[in-house]
């Protein structure tokens, strides 16, 4: 038995990251010599020019992503291949990173993970979200090369994307229990003591950071190093296994039931992670609860007006989907009417 996996060369968190990155790779002693920068057509195409200028790179090596399915990602790869690119450079949230990292994977160049929130642990993970048809899939991508974060970036970031990230991790606690679960039960074959003490750990940074406000440098500083230690943990695992239980599985069957959602991963995640750690365990609920209630995230669920049909038909559905991923909705049979009562509980 081995294991090979890959971990990011450098992470750089700073203020005024973009503006330094010429000075950052350069004393990484990382040479690029034809890049391609992949950006959303939002406001981080913004933040995208940036590094274009910084870099000097020319107007036709800026793709602008605008959704995130296959025929997008082999978009990108044939500019890449045609331009004979030895770096993709993807710059925003979601959208730009998956599309990179997967377009980087096919192609077999390196890639830059620039992310511009900090609501996901995809910012650094080997896993791609995308769409196949109707269908959105997680899909094995390629790991970063580096990640480089501005902190002025990111403190900029809409106080919803903050929240998400946090609850994202957060979710590692809910997720670490059903691997333990599903291996113990002999459903999983391989569980690794390394991706769980990184993942534990990350949710840990947030579970048990000492202040309220969450809304600072320092704080995105934590929270962005936990989320780019949670994508190392997946790639330990080689599955999303330490990042992804029934809370994600309640977050796959909402957006299967209602695809045109706009809630954001980590609030879908985030709801599922009170919901599941309520059915599994008081004492995970309530350490959970404490913590959700001291940054304010059930005031931010609460805020979202999820319907309460809405909630209850994805947990349900969560017990389908994934079925090669054993978890605690695997074994349990609850009611519509019992899970309508936790959700009044839990959102009271
Ligand atoms: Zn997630």
């Amino acid at each position: 038995m081995h294991n090979s996996i890959e971990i990011p060369l450098f992470i750089e968190i700073e203020e005024n990251g973009l503006h330094l990155i010429n000075e950052t790779l350069r004393r990484l002693n990382i040479y690029i010599n034809n890049p391609l920068i992949v950006t959303d057509k939002g406001k981080s195409s913004d933040y995208a020019l940036i590094v274009k200028r910084e870099m000097d790179i020319d107007d036709d090596m800026v793709v602008y992503v605008e959704n995130n399915t296959i025929e997008q990602v082999d978009i990108v790869e044939k500019i890449a291949r045609k331009k004979k690119c030895d770096f993709i450079i993807g710059v925003g949230g979601g959208l730009a990173l998956d599309i990179s990292k997967m377009a980087s994977y096919k192609f077999g160049s390196y890639f830059i993970s620039i992310p511009t929130l900090p609501s996901h642990d995809g910012i650094s993970s080997p896993v791609a979200s995308l769409r196949d048809g109707n269908i959105r899939k997680s899909m094995g991508a390629a790991m970063p090369m580096g990640i480089i974060v501005d902190l002025d970036v990111m403190v900029d970031a809409p106080k919803r994307f903050i929240h998400s990230g946090i609850m994202d991790l957060l979710s590692n606690h809910s997720a670490l229990m059903d691997w333990e679960l599903a291996f113990n039960k002999g459903y999983e074959v391989r569980f690794n003591g390394f991706a769980k003490a990184i993942a534990s750990s990350a949710a840990d940074n947030v579970l048990n950071y000492p202040y309220n406000d969450i809304l600072t440098k320092e704080f995105l500083h934590l929270s962005i190093n936990s989320l780019v230690l949670s994508g190392i943990a997946m790639e330990i695992a080689g599955s999303s296994r330490p990042a992804s239980g029934a809370e994600h599985n309640f977050s796959h069957a909402y957006d299967m039931l209602y695809p045109d959602n706009k809630l954001l991963h980590g609030e879908k995640v985030g709801l599922g992670t009170l919901i599941i750690s309520f059915i599994r365990s008081k004492k995970e609920y309530e350490r959970m609860y404490a913590c959700y209630k001291r940054f304010n995230l059930i005031e931010s669920i609460r805020e979202l007006n999820i319907p309460m049909d809405n909630i209850i038909k994805s947990v349900l559905k969560a017990k389908e989907i994934r079925r090669d991923r054993y978890t605690i909705l695997t074994e349990l049979s609850i009611s519509y009417n019992e899970i309508e009562k936790i959700i009044q509980e839990i959102l009271l």
